[in-house]
């Protein structure tokens, strides 16, 4: 279909999740007049829907639980758990900025944090928790954005390419997806906020073809499909660590995907035991994140498992998806999720072990030999499992039927490879020179810069990075378009 219209602005914001939000206040605030463009026929991306938890040093909240971190502590914690692979200048910049640039920051502009948990490979807690979750962080800043006057948020419409001027870009050609009408959105600087490609399994396979074979499944937000890597790559822009994907292996196949291919990300059960395809345990299931049980489920084969409960576990089941679950509350709608356990055809049940066995397709001997000595562990009154490492004080036994068993493959969740930038997250070409005009932050610049985590996460450094990275795109776009006097550094350091 031909274009129709055109319009113009100054700051052009694609997506509206996370980096997009924060851009748009940054660029509202300097004075410039935005436009935020989503394909989605909702507003908030993955972001919304996410726990929210911002991995933040040398905070208040910090403080007032009597927690000592220092900006060093947190970068050495973060460089040697991403296995030397982190765009080290990006991983300072942002730790350094975490306190004032995006924990106070966000405070004075609505959010309320209020807890802060520790998380694996971390020295000490900083997973900073804020009121109603992904939701709440987003919903306020989407409030602060709109009453500094950010007004134009356009669903259901797609930027498909860049447009380019003499080298320059200067706007976006975008789709109405509902429509199919074309429009010319021109702008003094566009900043490119996307996300991932966590749900687009074709674009997996492209970046990790040793996955071709093992099914994984699709689990980011559904506008993850990757529409910002070919835009940026069409105009010159490189991409870097795109093989650096961050999976999670608590997690169903979605039996209500037609396409067979989303993946329904399950919590809620601290006493289960993981059983590979040969009846085995294979791993302390204590150790769930993407550094731990991820390479220990692929290293199995086949790469899946059953994750076994018994009767007294099944309740504490919780959905991580917009369809079961909203974050802020525990269960938004039990009965949903019982009608899931009971009728989704990768959970299974029955009154015994070996009939479980049968169900599973696993060697029943081995299966409930499995079962029973864990069990012996437990009734022995063992501190430490011997076989896994597993700390079993308060553990339940699996004992009351009937049993059941969840089916977990693997999940993508976040893209930690994305497109390079330099610091003022300006896209650069293969000369590492920045295309004019043109910006990009989130999950799309690989949280930020292009590969902020390296090989793994402390967690808390997605939204984070993706957050504060919006903002410092947004300011430079501002400045750039002729708006604003100055530029985010506030750094706290040791
Ligand atoms: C369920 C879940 C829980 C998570 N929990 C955490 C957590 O607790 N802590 C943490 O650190 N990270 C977490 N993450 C990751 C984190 O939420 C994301 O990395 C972050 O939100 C990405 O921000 P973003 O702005 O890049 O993308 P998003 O927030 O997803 O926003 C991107 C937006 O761009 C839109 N878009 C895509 N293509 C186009 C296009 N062509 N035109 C217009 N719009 C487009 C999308 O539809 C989307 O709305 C979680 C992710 C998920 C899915």
């Amino acid at each position: 279909m031909a274009t129709r219209e055109s319009v113009k602005t100054n700051v052009l914001i694609v997506g509206s999740g996370a980096a997009g939000v924060t851009a748009a206040i940054e660029a509202r605030e300097a004075g410039a007049d935005v436009i935020v463009l989503e394909k989605e026929d909702h507003l908030g991306g993955a972001a919304a829907i996410s726990g929210g938890g911002c991995c933040l040093v040398q905070t208040a909240l910090q403080e007032e639980n009597g927690i000592e971190d220092s900006p060093d502590l947190a970068f050495d914690d973060w460089i040697s758990f991403g296995g030397g692979t982190a765009d080290e200048v990006w991983a300072r910049y942002y730790i350094e900025n975490t306190n004032l640039g995006l924990f106070e920051w966000a405070k004075e502009r609505g959010v309320e944090w209020v807890r802060v948990n520790q998380n694996e490979g971390n020295s000490v807690p900083r997973w900073h928790l804020p009121k109603g979750g992904g939701a709440g962080i987003w919903q306020g800043l989407h409030k602060a954005a709109l009453d500094r006057g950010v007004d134009r948020w356009l669903t259901s419409t797609a930027a498909r390419e860049l447009i380019v001027d003499q080298g320059r870009v200067v706007g976006v050609r975008a789709e109405n997806v509902e429509s199919g009408e074309m429009t010319d959105y021109y702008a003094d600087t566009v900043v490119l906020g996307s996300g991932g490609m966590s749900s687009n399994i074709d674009m997996i396979h492209k970046y990790r073809p040793d996955l071709k074979d093992m099914k994984v499944l699709e689990g980011s937000h559904v506008g993850h499909t990757g529409d910002g890597y070919g835009m940026v790559t069409k105009v010159g822009g490189i991409q870097t660590h795109m093989d650096k994907i961050w999976f999670y292996v608590f997690s169903i196949p979605d039996h209500k995907d037609p396409r067979g291919r989303r993946g329904l990300v399950v919590r809620g059960f601290p006493d289960s035991i993981w059983v590979n395809m040969q009846g085995e345990r294979f791993h302390n299931e204590d150790l769930q994140g993407g550094a731990s049980g991820a390479p220990a489920m692929f290293s199995q084969d086949p790469p899946h498992s059953w994750t076994i409960i018994d009767d007294t576990m099944k309740d504490g089941m919780v959905v991580g998806d917009p369809q079961y679950y909203q974050p802020g509350t525990v269960r938004k709608d039990p009965p949903k999720v019982e009608v899931l356990f009971r009728e989704s055809p990768h959970i299974m049940h029955a009154d015994t072990l070996e009939e479980l066995a049968v169900e599973l397709g696993v060697p029943q001997d081995t299966f409930v030999d499995t079962v029973r000595r864990y069990n012996g562990f437990i009734d022995s009154g063992m501190e430490t499992d011997p076989d896994y490492g597993r700390p079993l004080a308060n553990r339940r036994m699996l004992e009351k039927p009937p049993f059941h068993a969840l089916h977990y493959f693997p999940l993508a969740r976040k893209s930690f490879g994305g497109v390079k930038t330099d610091l003022r997250c300006r896209v650069v070409d293969k000369h590492y020179e920045p295309i004019p005009g043109l910006y990009a932050a989130g999950e799309l610049a690989g949280m930020a810069g292009g590969h902020i985590n390296g090989d793994a996460g402390l967690e808390g450094t997605m939204l984070g990075p993706c957050l504060f990275s919006g903002r410092v795109a947004g300011a430079w776009a501002a400045k750039e378009a002729g708006f604003g006097a100055d530029v985010i550094a506030s750094p706290t350091r040791d």
